[in-house]
């Protein structure tokens, strides 16, 4: 399929509610998507929720539901989130998707037919919060790093997947780039693991799990969360778990996660893959996380940003402004809700708000100014590179640069004293307007519709009301 762009984020777990950390990775998923929408791109975009495991298991029993119930309950938050957001997904998965589950059970039998799965004993440092097994290495002072407890040593009869026999391939993928894993130091990253470890056989069942998809091959056993959780890239395209029928917009172009799955992503996902005879993601990006004043986000801390309280008080643009111009995209961000407010008073009320408000006024009663649009800044080199928040630096150069013109040039006094000059003042500003509003579809989709319709019309209502 040509000219496709195929986008996946990761489907967030639902035992709990969404966050600012799914938040921030879906928008800029969403940026992506909707940018390549507008080069004339077939975009599909893909997210959705993971919703088997223990730890839901667990997480219902607790509050007294049946899983599903809970799940149901979850992924509704979720999906009503992204509507709030104005996420333009192409498909929502859910893993308790009858389709899914099909997929997932006849893939494993592929992979057992062939001999890669076999039976038999496993014993390991098992995360129930990471809701899998961990090296020795991993650990910080004998604890999950991300979970801050010790791990369970857990022996069970297991099915196990031969991870070592596609090690080297993988390496030689991921050295040439068939399967770019960027920003370059997490490539460097995994390659460094696999160099230095070898791949232990992964097992693929739980025992005692009742809460996920029987195998095929063994009913007494459920699939491990983590490989039926991966397939929903292919089912979320219409696979239906043949091996002969590759969907035809795999492989994925993009696939957007955060740091903390990237071992996972880079390992038990391609070697699946590879079993499968299917191509490679192009590109797996990683990114860093939100951290408020520093540190993990945490109640204990009380440092906890919810995102419904962004979107209460910065509207849905200002919020999508707020996370994708944090910082780097691909290095951890730092947030405070003080600075946010700041940012949003300086760059929104003041800066975008402001100099639309001015020239929209300036030209009020003047029709004769040419409504010309020239062509928009060519902002590509951003978004093959993924620097979503130096894009957004970049337009706001331009919205600051037209705020200090307009102080220099004081066109509602040229207006009174030199129309010649007041028109060709204002024709710069209406014509930089235009590539704003251009510039901001992605981003800011309400807010270019805004400043679009306010150039059309020649009146505006005010775009963001200051925060105290
Ligand atoms: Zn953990």
């Amino acid at each position: 399929m040509k000219n496709k762009f195929y986008i996946t984020t990761p489907i967030y777990y639902t035992n709990a509610k969404p966050h600012i950390g799914h938040a921030y990775t879906t928008v800029a998923a969403d940026i992506l998507a909707r940018w390549n929408k507008s080069q004339g791109k077939d975009v599909f975009f893909l997210m959705g929720t993971d919703e088997h495991g223990a730890k839901i298991q667990k997480k219902a029993d607790e509050l007294g539901k049946s899983p599903k119930e809970f799940v149901d309950e979850i992924s509704g938050e979720f999906k009503s989130l992204w509507n709030d957001l104005k996420i333009s997904y192409d498909n929502f998965i859910r893993t308790t998707d009858e389709k899914h589950i099909v997929a997932v059970s006849k893939m494993l039998q592929s992979i057992y037919d062939a001999g890669a799965i076999k039976k038999g004993e496993y014993e390991g440092l098992y995360c129930v919060g990471c809701e899998q097994f961990l090296n020795e290495s991993d650990l910080v002072d004998g604890k999950c790093p991300d979970h801050n407890t010790v791990p369970e040593k857990m022996k069970e009869e297991s099915y196990l997947l031969d991870m070592r026999s596609k090690q080297d391939e993988l390496i030689g993928k991921i050295e040439s780039d068939e399967f770019e894993i960027s920003p370059e130091r997490y490539k460097k990253e995994v390659l460094a693991f696999l160099k230095n470890n070898e791949l232990k056989d992964l097992s693929i069942s739980r025992k005692n799990v009742q809460w996920g998809i029987p195998l095929p091959f063994d009913k007494e056993y459920t699939t491990y969360v983590w490989v039926d959780a991966f397939i929903n890239y292919l089912t979320g395209i219409g696979w239906d778990g043949n091996i002969e029928n590759i969907p035809e917009k795999w492989p994925a172009d993009v696939q957007l996660i955060g740091k903390d799955i990237l071992r996972v992503h880079a390992t038990i996902w391609p070697i699946v893959l590879m079993y499968l005879g299917f191509p490679l993601p192009k590109r797996l990006f990683v990114h860093g996380h939100i951290l408020s004043g520093g540190k993990k986000m945490s109640k204990t801390l009380g440092n906890v940003i919810g995102i419904d309280e962004m979107l209460e008080k910065f509207g849905v643009d200002g919020t999508r402004y707020l996370l994708m111009g944090a910082g780097t995209f691909g290095e951890d961000v730092d947030v405070t809700m003080e600075r946010m407010i700041e940012k949003y008073n300086s760059d929104l009320a003041n800066g975008l708000g402001n100099l639309v408000s001015r020239v929209i006024k300036l030209r009020e009663g003047d029709d004769e100014i040419k409504k010309e649009i020239k062509p928009v800044a060519d902002m590509s080199s951003y978004f093959s590179n993924m620097e979503l928040g130096h894009g957004l630096e970049f337009i706001w150069n331009m919205i600051s640069e037209d705020n200090k013109f307009i102080e220099e040039n004081k066109p509602w006094e040229l207006k009174k004293t030199d129309q010649e000059k007041f028109r060709s003042v204002m024709e710069k500003l209406i014509t930089d307007l235009h590539s704003i509003s251009e510039l901001l579809i992605p981003f800011m989709p309400e807010t270019s519709e805004k400043i679009k319709r306010a150039l059309e019309e020649g009146k505006t209502e005010i775009l963001f009301q200051r925060i105290k």
